[in-house]
């Protein structure tokens, strides 16, 4: 096994790596930036190396300082988390080509399924079904005229996009021109390529995936999937596993789906299969190459740890159990607390005066504060993620209002009270909600 991994993140999913490594007694080496210096990721860690200034293109997206560092100190693994670097193509060749092991899958997957349209290509011949879309739009003319030939609403998307952003819809002939044009500069600002293409916008759907893992010796598993559709800006802010919305033949089907094609493409690591679900059909949407901000629903129901698992497969070891070994159990749910107004969404970062976790049966609490911390502006604002497990869905509400209510963070604004407040609607409680539906309802929360 390795022997020391660096890990090139900050935050909970830092600190969660940590905890995996030290289990299975391999050494740890944090980056951090100047910001970052009193971080707990940094005070865990065996070894710890300063990559630079705060702004992350000066630290944790800075390539060649944290080469630099894994060379400096020995390691035999990087581990990137999720989001910086995590599905950087070139970085992860980087690392390859040091003679590091990437921990997540081969650089050209990453390269494949980080270019939209390249995955809707792949999942077309892999038998997904995909949404009805376009190729690359060249200017607003063609975007007209396939947005008429697909029918609006349409959705202009950035083929390099992620986290939400370089995403404009458009309801009509009078709005396409703006819709393209804004989802283009978007791209053109926050990614490597400014191509957009088009997709049908589907009006009520949910969102669905499904979690792989997959060795080098062909062996492909999934854990089920998770229902993300409690979205707001078209960003997840609570997810549950099962889906409420699926039977089991539903289940069944879009699991194996999602399986056959990880296996057909020689997927290796964990990963994700995300698709949108509306009136009883799936649809491919893309694939997360990296370990998910959501992957602890999945490890309650499961019992695996999915984080040791990766590390296992990197090393080269096999899965060690089959589809049939794998028993979900309950019901999971989990909370990504912001600081953020629980209102505006205006982050609020600061000190922490005080802070108490909640803690009993089946509640896990990833995050990297504790009582003084200042949260610096820098980075993104989820600073914890609060995971229920139980046997039933109506106990585990009743445990993440409970946990809720326990949960106290002082000095700082957290959206706590908002996830108590869709703990508490009537359609969160039965499951009946879609993308939309925390937007549309916002506002009447009592
Ligand atoms: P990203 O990589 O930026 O996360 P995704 O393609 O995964 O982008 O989409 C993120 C979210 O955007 C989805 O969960 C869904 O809410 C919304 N979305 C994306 N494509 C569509 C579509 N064709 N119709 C309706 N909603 C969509």
């Amino acid at each position: 096994m390795f022997e020391k991994v660096l890990i090139a993140n900050r935050g909970e999913v830092a600190l969660r790596i940590h905890r995996a490594c030290r289990e299975m007694g391999i050494k740890t080496v944090a980056v951090h930036s100047e910001a970052d210096a009193n971080a707990m990721h940094v005070r865990l860690a065996d070894e710890a190396v300063c990559i630079g200034p705060a702004r992350p293109g000066d630290s944790y997206l800075n390539k060649s300082a944290i080469i630099s560092a894994a060379t400096i100190t020995g390691v035999d693994a990087i581990h990137p988390g999720y989001g910086f670097l995590s599905e950087d193509a070139d970085f992860a060749e980087m690392v390859e080509e040091h003679g590091i092991a990437f921990i997540g899958p081969k650089s050209e997957q990453i390269r494949m399924m980080g270019d939209k349209l390249k995955a809707r290509e792949f999942a077309k011949e892999c038998g997904l079904p995909v949404i009805e879309g376009s190729d690359v739009l060249n200017n607003v003319d063609e975007a007209r005229t396939k947005a008429n030939e697909i029918g609006y609403p349409v959705i202009i998307k950035a083929k390099a996009g992620g986290g939400g952003k370089g995403m404009k819809i458009a309801y009509n002939d009078q709005e396409i021109g703006t819709a393209y044009m804004m989802a283009k500069a978007e791209a053109k600002a926050s990614f490597p390529s400014d191509d957009v293409y088009m997709e049908k916008y589907l009006q009520n759907p949910r969102h669905i995936e499904v979690q792989i893992l997959a060795d080098s010796y062909g062996n492909v598993v999934h854990l089920g999937e998770r229902d993300c559709s409690i979205q707001r800006q078209n960003q997840k802010i609570i997810e549950e596993t099962p889906s409420p919305a699926l039977n089991e033949a539903q289940r069944k089907e879009i699991c194996e789906l999602a399986r056959s094609a990880a296996a057909k493409i020689g997927y290796i690591s964990a990963g994700t299969m995300e698709f949108l679900f509306e009136d009883g059909k799936f649809y491919f949407l893309e694939m997360n190459t990296r370990l998910q901000v959501e992957h602890p629903i999945t490890e309650a129901v499961s019992g695996v740890d999915i984080v040791r698992e990766q590390l296992r497969i990197a090393d080269g070891a096999k899965l060690g159990y089959s589809q049939e070994d794998i028993k979900l159990h309950g019901c999971a749910i989990e909370c990504r607390i912001n600081a953020e107004d629980p209102e505006t969404f205006v982050p609020n970062a600061g000190k922490v005066t005080e802070w108490h976790a909640p803690g009993g049966l089946g509640v896990r609490v990833d995050s990297e504060i504790y009582s003084g911390y200042k949260i610096p502006p820098f980075y993104d604002s989820m600073i914890a993620k609060l995971i229920v497990h139980g046997r039933t869905r109506n106990g585990v509400l009743m445990r993440m209002n409970r946990a809720l209510e326990e949960f106290v963070i002082d000095g700082i604004k957290t959206t706590i009270p908002l996830h108590q407040k869709i703990m508490a609607q009537p359609e969160y409680i039965d499951g009946i909600y879609d993308i939309h539906w925390l937007e549309n309802n916002i506002r009447n929360f009592k």
